[in-house]
């Protein structure tokens, strides 16, 4: 895994063709890119895949990518989306300023369709929906020419043109490019290029009553906005065809070409929007931004970093085999990156009181935190340390077994940042169950090291009781249990984690519920923890981005 991510690697196959069309001056115009989302729901880590491509190719080579809403169905697009899109791909830290809508095309588009119908290449079909697949065909059958084919391009002119002013029923015509109804290739028998639906589009209102097929739209997007490379995932490789025969009978000055990559499947998680939407609907999940939602802000708001991310997507290659990739590959990722950027902080979430016997009530020392030993300028704090404290139960042992050494009767432990501690006694409730510990501190010991020379081997982590505020943790896991959900027979609601988020409360040093949301830390010993937007001034509430260690592989 580490080594796939850590080697440099030579250049993609996509690149390799992006580098040899420059070498060929194929385009002196330079290199043009677009990522093309259609605005039906949130961007999720598949499309971060996609725009790292797009915004990649176009960067190394000095060229312009272009943001494209691909907006040409309107059944279920939204502003808010738009929004969302634009706010997700300026936070994976590129440039969103050349925004286009591909809805600001259908006139041009249609006009495309004209000139086709003009040409001879385009019909208006009456069939049916039985008629029309009778007429297609099937992959055992090729099909037979259509009745439409033989109207007179007068007719097919006068009749695509009362399509637009919405002389006819819903579905009741459609526009259909004429191309060879016994090709092999099912999306070459005389496809659909222009529909009629009655629904309003969220920018251009009712104006339009027929709408572009994505087979005839897309390509003629890129070729108005002078894309000169085209990336899209592998299913659509078998529509290429379609791509090239579009644009090969209309004219433009750059033509652009479509190549296919293989699409991100990441482990126990759902990645299409329809999936996705319903979660979000019936309410598996908080919202969009769930943290355990593979929702580019569903990361962000983890705390997963836009670096990890990008190092994520470069890691990943591109090639032409799909295959599922595991989820602690981009938690590698998240770890690496935060190591270096997250500042140390000390919170405890299973509480057991300390209490320090050989100390004064009132007695409070201010000790220096190292925010961050990966970064010297991330500087220091103050972390109060008092007569009551509390640590780990995981951080006692009543018996311990060989190899434990952290805290035990009789045993000492360094207090993280502060000074050696030794367990004189515990208290158990009537279960038998321990409850407090009693401790003497040695003074000498103040920031963790005795002048005897005398060694501890083990450091924990410790709040002061008396100063420590409360605080929510929302402990997230994996979404689903499984790592395809939804195959085969499988509903995949029905393999969701019941356990993918457990909340608790924890007691946190005074500093960091000066944390504001989206900032993440680390918690030593425990995992790194990003402030959610739930926070109030009175409680922090923290999402655990991950652990520090990969606990999955263990567990299973
Ligand atoms: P869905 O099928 O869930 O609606 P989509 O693929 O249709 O998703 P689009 O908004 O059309 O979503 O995608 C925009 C771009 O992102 C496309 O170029 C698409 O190929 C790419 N993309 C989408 N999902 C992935 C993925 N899992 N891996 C890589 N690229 C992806
Ligand atoms: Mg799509």
């Amino acid at each position: 895994m580490s080594e796939e991510i850590l080697n440099e690697k030579p250049l993609d196959f996509i690149r390799e063709i992006v580098a040899e069309d420059i070498k060929n001056n194929k385009y002196p115009d330079g290199i043009v890119t677009r990522f093309p989302p259609e605005p039906n729901g949130y961007l999720h880590i598949g499309h971060a895949k996609a725009i790292c491509l797009d915004f990649g190719v176009a960067e190394e080579n000095n060229g312009i990518c272009h943001l494209r809403m691909d907006d040409t169905n309107p059944t279920k697009e939204d502003m808010e989306y738009v929004e969302s899109i634009i706010e997700d791909v300026k936070w994976l830290g590129f440039d969103p300023s050349h925004l286009y809508y591909a809805s600001d095309y259908f006139e041009d588009m249609y006009n495309c369709a004209v000139k086709l119908i003009k040409k001879g290449l385009a019909y208006v079909c009456s069939l049916t929906p039985e008629e029309f697949e009778e007429y297609r065909g099937n992959s055992e059958r090729v099909g037979r020419d259509t009745p439409g084919r033989s109207q007179s391009i007068e007719e097919n002119l006068d009749l695509f043109e009362r399509m637009r002013a919405g002389e006819f029923e819903d579905g009741s015509k459609v526009l259909r490019a004429r191309i060879d109804m016994t090709s092999p290739n099912i999306h070459m028998r005389d496809p659909v290029i222009y529909r009629i639906r009655r629904i309003d589009h969220f920018r251009q209102g009712n104006k339009w009553c027929i709408y572009p097929m994505y087979d005839f739209a897309h390509c003629l997007e890129d070729a108005f906005e002078g894309v000169t490379h085209s990336f899209c995932t592998l299913e659509f490789e078998i529509h290429r065809p379609l791509y090239d025969w579009v644009l090969d009978n209309l004219d433009f000055k750059v033509r652009p070409y479509q190549h296919e990559f293989s699409r991100l499947s990441l482990s126990h998680t759902v990645m299409s929007k329809r999936k996705l939407l319903q979660l979000v609907k019936e309410n598996y999940v908080r919202n969009w931004d769930d943290p355990r939602m593979p929702t580019i802000c569903g990361m962000r708001r983890r705390g997963v970093t836009a670096a990890a991310l990008r190092n994520f997507a470069k890691g990943l290659g591109i090639t032409k085999f799909n295959g599922l990739t595991d989820m602690a590959v981009l938690e590698h990722c998240i770890r690496e990156d935060l190591n270096k950027k997250a500042s140390r902080y000390l919170a405890v979430l299973n509480p057991l009181k300390v209490t320090i016997t050989n100390m004064a009530d009132d007695f409070v020392d201010y000790l220096d935190g190292v925010n961050n030993p990966e970064d010297e300028s991330a500087g220091t704090r103050k972390i109060p340390f008092t007569k009551h404290l509390y640590i780990e139960k995981t951080d006692f042992m009543v018996e311990p077994v060989k190899g434990y050494f952290r805290l035990a009767p009789g045993k000492e432990v360094r207090l993280r940042y502060a000074y050696f501690i030794k367990c004189e006694e515990f208290v158990t409730d009537e279960n038998g169950e321990v409850i407090e510990l009693k401790c003497t501190y040695d003074p000498e010991t103040r920031g963790g090291n005795a002048p005897d020379g005398r060694k501890v081997k083990g450091t924990i982590h410790w709040v002061s009781a008396d100063y420590c505020k409360e605080a929510e943790v929302r402990l997230y896991d994996r979404l689903f249990t499984v790592e395809q959900p939804g195959m085969g027979e499988e509903d995949f609601l029905t393999q969701l984690n019941p356990d993918s988020e457990k909340v608790a409360s924890c007691y946190i040093e005074p500093a960091l519920a000066e944390i504001k949301p989206y900032e993440v830390v680390q918690f030593e010993r425990v995992g790194y923890f990003a402030c959610d937007k739930d926070s109030t001034d009175e409680k922090r509430v923290f999402n655990r981005t991950v652990t520090l260690k990969d606990s999955w592989a263990k567990k299973q």
